[in-house]
C-alpha cells in the first residue's frame, strides 16, 4: 500500500493552473523527490496533502484512507522555515515546538536530536549553529513523535556546500531508520543523488513518474561510429528495434526501446551490413538530460 496516493487533484490561483491532474503514488520506506523547476507546482501540492491548502479537484489519501487529523501525527513537514528562535538552545527551541504542535515528549526531545546529530550540542544557542545544524535542527522539530512520513519542501535551499551536504545525508539516513522522505527540489542533481524515486512537474502537469533508475533509462542508448557516417545512419534508420537517432559530434546516438537490443546485437548487426564499427559505448543517460529533454517539449 502506498503511503501517499495523489488523484488527479487541480489547482488555481486565479487564472494560473499551479497543478492539472496529477495522480501518482508514493510507496512506503521510500525517499521520494518531487522534481520541477521553480514555479512548477512542488509547493502548491505540498500544501494540499499537508491539508494547508485547499484543491479544486481531485483528491488524496495518507495511508490508504482519507486524511484524518490522527493521520496528520504521523506526518512531520518542513513546509516552511519554521520560528527557531536565536538566543534558546536546540533544548528550548524543541520544547516551545513540542508545546506548540503537541507531537513527542521531553524523551522525544533526545531522540530526535540524536536522530539529527546534534545531541552533543543540544545546549549550545541555535545562534551559534552554522547554516547546515539549523536546518538539522529545523528537521528534529519536524521529527517531534517520531512521524512516519516526512515532507520537506526544498530541504537544502540557502545552504552552503557543506550544509547541503549534511542535510542530504541526514535524508538518506533517516530514511535507513524507516522513514518514509517526500521532498520537493528544483535541482536534479539532488534527486539523483539522494532519492529513489521521482515524480518531474513541469507547468503543473506531472511529465515522468516512477523509480529513479527507471526514469532516467527509459531508453538504451548506444554511441556508435563508423568511417562511413552515413552508411552507418542508413543502416541503423533499418535496424528493428531502434527508436530515434541523433548525429552528435561524438558519433551516432542510437535509441531503443528499453531491452530492446544490446551492444552485441547492433554490433554483430553492422558487421552482417558489412561496416565495421570504430565506437560502441553504451551511454547511460543521466536524469539530466532526460529532465530537460521533458522538460523542454
Ligand atoms: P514551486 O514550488 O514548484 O516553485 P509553486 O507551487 O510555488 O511552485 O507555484 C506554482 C504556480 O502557482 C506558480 O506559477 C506560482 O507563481 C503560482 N502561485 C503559487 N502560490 C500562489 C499564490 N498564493 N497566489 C497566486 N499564485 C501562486
Ligand atoms: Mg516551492
Amino acid at each position: 500500500m502506498p503511503v501517499l496516493e495523489i488523484n488527479a487533484i487541480s489547482k488555481s490561483y486565479g487564472k494560473i493552473r499551479a497543478l492539472e491532474n496529477v495522480s501518482f503514488n508514493i510507496p512506503k520506506g521510500s525517499v521520494f523527490g518531487l522534481l520541477g523547476p521553480n514555479g512548477s507546482g512542488k509547493t502548491t501540492l505540498l500544501s494540499i496533502v499537508l491539508d494547508v491548502l485547499q484543491a479544486n479537484s481531485g483528491g488524496y489519501k495518507w495511508f490508504g484512507e482519507s486524511p484524518t487529523y490522527l493521520h496528520r501525527k504521523k506526518i512531520g513537514s518542513l513546509l516552511e522555515t519554521p520560528n527557531l528562535y536565536h538566543y534558546l538552545t536546540a533544548v528550548q527551541n524543541l520544547r516551545i515546538t513540542q508545546t506548540i504542535s503537541g507531537r513527542g515528549n521531553e524523551g522525544d526531545i533526545h531522540a530526535v536530536l540524536e536522530k539529527v546529530n546534534l545531541h552533543e550540542r543540544k545546549n549550545s544557542r541555535f545562534s551559534t549553529y552554522s547554516l547546515g545544524m539549523k536546518q538539522r535542527l529545523a528537521i528534529a522539530a519536524a521529527l517531534l513523535g517520531d512521524p512516519a512520513v516526512l515532507v520537506l519542501d526544498e530541504p537544502t535551499n540557502g545552504l552552503d556546500p557543506v550544509g547541503i551536504a549534511e542535510i542530504r545525508g541526514l535524508i538518506k539516513e533517516l530514511a535507513t531508520k524507516g522513514h518514509t522522505v517526500i521532498m520537493a527540489s528544483h535541482l536534479l542533481d539532488e534527486v539523483e543523488k539522494v532519492c529513489d524515486h521521482v515524480a518531474i512537474l513541469k507547468r503543473g502537469q506531472l511529465i515522468a513518474c516512477g523509480a529513479v533508475e527507471e526514469v532516467l533509462s527509459a531508453e538504451d542508448c548506444l554511441l556508435l561510429s563508423a568511417a562511413d557516417q552515413l552508411l552507418l545512419t542508413e543502416k541503423m534508420g533499418r535496424y528493428p528495434g531502434l527508436v530515434r537517432m541523433n548525429a552528435t559530434a561524438e558519433g551516432l546516438e542510437c535509441y531503443f526501446a528499453k531491452g530492446a537490443s544490446s551492444a552485441e546485437k547492433v554490433n554483430q548487426y553492422c558487421f552482417e551490413q558489412g561496416m565495421v564499427l570504430s565506437q560502441i559505448w553504451a551511454k547511460k543517460k543521466r536524469l539530466e538530460e532526460k529532465f530537460f529533454e521533458l522538460t523542454s517539449k
